[in-house]
C-alpha cells in the first residue's frame, strides 16, 4: 500500500538543517517528531524554533495561535524506534558523512512502516549511493532544502536510480504543500543542481587564491559591486571551510580528479580556520559578520568569468538528463538568492563568447573543469538551454561501489573521455571465463564508443590480477587450447584497440594478469607491485601471449630471464626493464593514473594515435621499408583532418588543442 496522504513525519538530526526542515513540516500542519542523539541538541534546537518563529511573529507573518499550533505539531525525541514508528514520511539531515547517512538511514528503515518514505537532506551524495544496501531502495528520494529551510523556498527532489515513481512525485507534491518550490532532478548526480553548479566556481576561488592572483576580500568587494547578496569567500566563510573541503573531495571522486587540486581550502581546515562555525577563516567573524577589510574591488577576475562557469556546468547538467532548463534556473535563482539562473544570462550572450571565455579559462587555470562542455563546443548553445538537444544516455558519473552491485566480474566506469576497466572477480582479481567473457564485451563496447580516447585496465581494490584461476575445469587438452585461444583473442581485442590503452598495476599482475597488462600500450605501477610469470613453476607455460609480448617488449634475453626462472620483480624493477613506464605511490595510484590519463584524453588526437599505435605494433612485425612506407601513408591519411588543423592553431594560438576525433 502507498501511503498517499502524507500527515505525520520524522526528522533525524536537530542540527542547522533538522530544526528548520521541522519547523517548516510543523508550520505547514504536519505532525513531527524531531530526532537527535542526544536531549541537549533537542534542546537546542527547540530554542533555535522557538526564536525563528517569534522573529516571524514579531514580524508580523505569524499570529500567536498558528504559532501555538505549530508548537503543538512538534515533539521531540532521542529514541529513532519510536520517533519514526508513525512516520509517512521520514527526512534525515545527520552530517554529510556517507557511513552515517547510511547508517541512520538502515536503523530507520528497520523501524519504519514499510511504505514510509525516506527521503534525505544531502547536500552532494548521490541519492543512488544511500539505497546502496536498502531492502526497500525505491522508498528512498532526495529532499534537499536550503539554508536556511523557513526562508528559502527551494527544495531539490532527487530521483535516485531505484526510486520509484509514486516516492518522487509524492515528496515532489509535499514540497510544494509545505509553501516551497520543488524542481525536478530525474537524473541522480553528485551535487545535483545547485551544488554541481557551484562546484567548479568554488574550484575557480580556490585556484584564484592558489596561484595568488588576488586576495579574497578584494574579489568579495568586487562580487558584492556586481549585485551579488555575498562575496564568494566571505559564502564559504558563512557555509563553512570544511563543508567545502568536504564536497570537493567528493566531486573529485566522482567527477573529475581536478577538484583535488585544491590547496587552499585544505590548508585551512588542517589550521581550523573554519569560518563562522570557528570565528576565523578567511576572515575572522564578530557577532555573526565577517570583518571584511575595505579596499579596491579586484580588476583580476570578471563577472562574466563567474557566469560561463556556471553557465557551462548547467549545459553540461541538460546534456546528461539531470533536470530541465527550467529547472535548472529555477534552482540556481532559489537556492543561490539570486535575481537570475544561468539559462536567462545566456539568453544574452553568443555561443562564440562564452565558448572564448570558457576556452580561456581553461588554458589559463589549465583546467578542463573549465573547458566548454560538448554542446558549447559544437556551437549548440541556445539549442542546449532551449532544451532541444537529447540527453547523453548511460554516461552518468557512477562510482565503482555502484556498478558493483551486480557482483560483475568485469565493469566499466567511464569519466568523460576515459573508460576505467575494473576487474572484479574477488581479493585477488583472478582471470577466469567469466571474466574474459566481461572483458570481451567491455572491450567492444569500448571499441564503439566515439566518445573514449583513453581506456585504463586495473583491478577492483588493491590488486590488479595474480593470475588465472587454476581450480577451474577443462575437459581435456583440447578444451585447455581453447581457454589459451579465448584469452588471446581478448588481449588482442585489447592491444588492437583504436584507443590508448594504460594498465594500472598495484598489488599483483602474475601470470595471465601479466599479460593482460602486456597488451596495453602503456604500463604504469606502484613500486611495490610484485610482477611476474610464476607458470612454469606450476607445470604450465604463459598461454595469453606473454612469451611473444615481453620478448618484443624487452628483448628475448630478458624476457627468456623472467619466464624461465619464475622470478617476481617489483613495480621499480619492471621500471628500470623498461616493462612499466612510470610508477605511481601505492597510495594514490588510482587518481594519479586518472589525472595521468586525463591529460592524455585531452592532449592528444585520438586518430594520430590510433595510427601511431598501428605503426608501431605492426611495424615491430615487418621490415624497416615496408615500416617506412606504412609511416609515409598514415601522414597522408592525417593530412587534411579536422584534428591536424586544430592541432597547428593551437600551437600557434599558444592554447590547448580541442580535439575532435575527425
Ligand atoms: P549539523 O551538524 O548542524 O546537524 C546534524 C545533526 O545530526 C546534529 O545535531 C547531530 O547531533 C545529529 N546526528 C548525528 N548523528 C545522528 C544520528 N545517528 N541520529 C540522529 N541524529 C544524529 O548539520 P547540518 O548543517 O544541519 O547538515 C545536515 C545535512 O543537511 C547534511 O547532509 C548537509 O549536507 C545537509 N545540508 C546542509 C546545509 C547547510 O547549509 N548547513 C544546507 C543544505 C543541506
Amino acid at each position: 500500500m502507498i501511503v498517499l496522504e502524507i500527515k505525520n513525519a520524522a526528522v533525524i538530526g536537530a542540527g542547522i538543517m533538522g530544526h528548520g526542515i521541522a519547523e517548516v513540516l510543523a508550520l505547514s500542519g504536519l505532525n513531527v517528531v524531531l530526532n537527535d542523539v542526544s536531549q541537549d541538541f533537542l534542546d537546542r534546537a527547540r530554542q533555535n524554533v522557538l526564536s525563528s518563529l517569534s522573529r516571524m511573529k514579531e514580524s508580523g507573518k505569524l499570529n500567536e495561535p498558528v504559532m501555538n499550533d505549530a508548537l503543538a505539531k512538534l515533539t521531540f525525541s532521542t529514541d529513532i524506534r519510536n520517533s519514526v514508528a508513525k512516520a509517512d514520511i521520514i527526512i534525515e539531515a545527520v552530517p554529510e558523512v556517507l557511513d552515517i547517512k547510511k547508517s541512520v538511514i538502515r536503523e530507520v528503515e528497520s523501524s519504519c512502516s514499510p511504505d514510509a518514505i525516506i527521503a534525505s537532506n544531502t547536500s552532494n551524495f548521490r541519492i543512488t549511493e544511500l539505497q546502496d544496501g536498502s531492502v526497500r531502495p525505491h522508498r528512498i528520494v532526495g529532499m534537499h532544502f536550503f539554508n536556511p529551510p523557513v526562508v528559502l523556498k527551494l527544495v531539490e527532489v532527487v530521483k535516485g536510480e531505484k526510486t520509484d515513481d509514486q516516492t518522487f512525485e509524492a515528496v515532489f507534491d509535499l514540497s510544494r504543500k509545505i509553501g516551497k518550490t520543488p524542481i525536478r532532478v530525474v537524473k541522480d548526480s553528485p551535487g545535483f543542481v545547485v551544488n554541481r553548479i557551484n562546484a567548479p566556481e568554488s574550484l575557480f576561488f580556490c585556484l584564484l587564491l592558489d596561484r595568488k592572483i588576488d586576495s579574497p576580500s578584494s574579489i568579495d568587494i568586487f562580487a558584492r559591486s556586481q549585485g551579488l547578496p555575498m562575496g564568494p569567500y566571505e559564502l564559504m566563510d558563512y557555509v563553512g571551510i570544511d563543508t567545502v573541503v568536504h564536497s570537493l573531495e567528493y566531486y573529485a571522486k566522482e567527477l573529475s580528479p581536478e577538484y583535488g587540486k585544491c590547496m587552499i581550502y585544505k590548508q585551512m581546515m588542517e589550521q581550523n580556520r573554519l569560518g563562522r562555525k570557528t570565528g576565523h577563516g578567511f576572515y575572522t567573524w564578530e557577532n555573526g559578520k565577517a570583518q571584511i577589510p575595505s579596499g579596491e574591488p579586484s580588476s583580476k577576475v570578471e563577472l562574466m568569468d563567474v557566469l560561463a562557469i556556471e553557465l557551462n556546468e548547467a549545459v553540461k547538467l541538460i546534456e546528461e538528463g539531470v533536470a530541465s532548463p527550467e529547472d535548472i534556473e529555477t534552482g540556481v535563482r532559489l537556492g543561490m538568492n539570486r535575481p537570475f539562473g544561468p539559462i536567462s544570462v545566456a539568453q544574452g550572450l553568443t555561443n562564440a563568447e562564452i565558448k572564448k571565455k570558457l576556452e580561456d579559462l581553461s588554458a589559463r587555470f589549465e583546467s578542463t573543469v573549465f573547458a566548454p562542455s560538448k554542446s558549447i563546443a559544437e556551437g549548440k548553445l541556445k539549442e542546449a538551454i532551449s532544451g532541444k538537444i537529447t540527453p547523453k544516455q548511460g554516461n552518468k558519473p557512477v562510482s565503482p561501489e555502484t556498478q558493483t552491485q551486480g557482483n560483475d566480474p568485469v565493469f566499466m566506469v567511464k569519466k568523460d573521455k576515459i573508460a576505467i576497466v575494473y576487474l572484479n572477480n574477488g581479493r585477488l582479481n583472478l582471470l577466469n571465463a567469466a571474466v574474459l567473457d566481461g572483458l570481451e564485451k567491455t572491450f567492444l563496447e569500448i571499441r564503439e564508443d566515439k566518445e573514449i580516447n583513453v581506456v585504463v585496465v586495473t583491478g577492483k581494490g588493491t590488486v590488479f590480477s595474480a593470475g588465472a584461476e587454476l581450480s577451474q575445469f577443462f575437459s581435456g587438452g583440447i578444451d585447455f587450447m581453447q581457454a589459451s585461444r579465448h584469452g588471446q583473442s581478448v588481449f588482442r581485442l585489447l592491444s588492437e584497440m583504436n584507443k590508448i590503452t594504460i594498465a594500472e598495476i598495484k598489488g599483483y599482475a602474475l601470470g595471465g594478469g601479466f599479460e593482460l597488462s602486456l597488451a596495453c600500450d602503456i604500463r604504469v605501477s606502484s613500486p611495490d607491485a610484485k610482477i611476474g610469470f610464476p607458470e612454469l613453476q606450476r607445470g604450465l607455460v604463459p598461454g595469453w601471449g606473454g612469451t611473444q609480448r615481453l620478448s618484443k617488449l624487452i628483448g628475448s634475453s630478458r624476457a627468456s630471464y623472467l619466464i624461465l626462472t619464475a622470478e617476481r620483480i617489483t613495480g621499480k624493477e619492471a621500471l628500470d626493464m623498461g616493462i612499466v613506464t612510470r610508477t605511481f605511490g601505492a597510495e594514490t595510484i588510482d587518481d594519479d593514473v586518472l589525472n595521468f590519463a586525463h591529460d592524455l584524453s585531452r592532449k592528444v588526437a585520438p586518430g594520430a594515435a590510433y595510427l601511431a599505435k598501428l605503426l608501431i605494433n605492426k611495424g615491430s612485425e615487418t621490415s624497416l621499408d615496408d615500416g617506412l612506407t606504412m609511416e609515409a601513408i598514415s601522414m597522408g591519411l592525417v593530412y587534411g583532418t579536422e584534428d591536424l588543423k586544430e592541432g597547428i592553431s593551437a600551437f600557434l594560438q599558444k592554447r590547448e588543442p580541442e580535439f575532435k576525433g575527425r
